[in-house]
């Protein structure tokens, strides 16, 4: 058996769990989701990046819109509305389902572990998905305007101001998911593999858990990332624009530098081929291919350009 621990953030680093959930057999398969981005709302635990990810395993998502379920319709948010109630944050009537049971399952004293579990069974997918930590991390971005919590940056504000710094509250104390823990110390785990997800939003708070940190320093399996660059760009959200203001080039060397010294590989698009010679230089390996996924074909294969790296080690 060699299994594989994926870690991953929402929308983008989905598309690749969703790959490697078709190359990679069901039991060897574990994916690592951030809850850095979870808060409640209108007495809902709401865990946005978790969501995503069950949506895409399950092929629930909607591909044209970028985020939620597909076939979604919005009754509720149009009478919420009409009520005078906070419209900001858009929920689906498929989607509110999601967040009504785990709620419900939550307030009866389930984990977000069990709830999680339950979830992706409900939703026939085969591997096993966790949230990173069953304790609360909260993402803070400290802005050129003060601290903002996650949503309030990211829904609120657009992304707009800009970002100094990254806090992960909590997660210093937070409790890593013991399945991820025993993923790590497992002699049969073959590789980590870093989705293209937002290194500081969706990465970041699973890097900030010390547990975490320490057993990817320690070397327990090589880790290789994909870039969610393309171009310099990113195919959606604010990855450059937070590279920009961090000071960091838009570039693969950049997100390089994200997960260095812990990094082994990074695949790169075809399209940045020209700076491969650039992340050999900061000390990992460089794998060029084709790194957009519109469709599961383009997932299917990335996924199996990152395993057979993985073999190659
Ligand atoms: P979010 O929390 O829903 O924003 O999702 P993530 O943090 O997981 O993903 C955001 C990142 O995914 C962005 O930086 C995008 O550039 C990247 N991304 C989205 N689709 C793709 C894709 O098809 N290929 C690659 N390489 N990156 C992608």
């Amino acid at each position: 058996m060699s299994r594989v621990l994926a870690l991953c953030g929402g929308v983008g680093g989905a598309k690749l769990a969703a790959g490697l959930a078709d190359v990679v057999p069901s039991g060897d398969l574990l994916v690592a989701v951030n809850t850095g981005d979870d808060f409640e709302h209108l007495g809902l635990p709401i865990c946005p990046d978790i969501d995503s990810t069950l949506y895409a395993l399950a092929g629930l998502n909607d591909v044209q819109r970028g985020w939620g379920r597909c076939d979604e319709t919005w009754n509720f948010m149009t009478c919420l509305g009409e009520l005078g109630g906070p419209t900001w944050f858009r929920l689906g009537d498929r989607d509110l389902a999601t967040h009504v049971w785990r709620g419900a399952r939550r307030a009866s004293g389930a984990s977000n572990t069990q709830v999680t579990q339950e979830l992706a069974t409900a939703m026939g997918i085969g591997c096993q998905v966790v949230p990173m930590s069953d304790d609360p991390v909260r993402t803070v971005v400290v802005t050129d305007e003060g601290p903002l919590a996650f949503q309030e940056y990211f829904v609120g504000r657009q992304c707009q101001p800009a970002v100094r710094a990254l806090e992960y509250h909590g997660a210093e104390s937070a409790t890593l998911q013991p399945q991820i823990l025993d993923a790590l110390r497992s002699p049969d785990l073959s590789a980590i593999v870093i989705c293209p997800s937002n290194p500081w939003l969706s990465i970041g708070p699973m890097l900030a858990m010390p547990a975490l940190r320490k057993a990817l320093q320690k070397g327990s399996a090589p880790v290789i990332a994909v870039s969610p660059l393309i171009g310099g760009r990113a195919v959606k959200g604010p990855t450059a624009k937070i590279m920009r203001e961090l000071n960091l080039p838009t570039t693969a060397a950049g997100i390089a530098r994200c997960y260095l010294p812990l990094l082994s590989t990074l695949v790169i698009d075809s399209s940045d081929a020209a700076q491969r010679d650039d992340v050999l230089a900061e000390g990992c390996d460089a794998i060029v291919t084709d790194t957009l996924m519109p469709d599961r074909a383009a997932r299917r294969r990335l996924a199996t350009v990152v395993m057979d790296a993985v073999a190659g080690d």
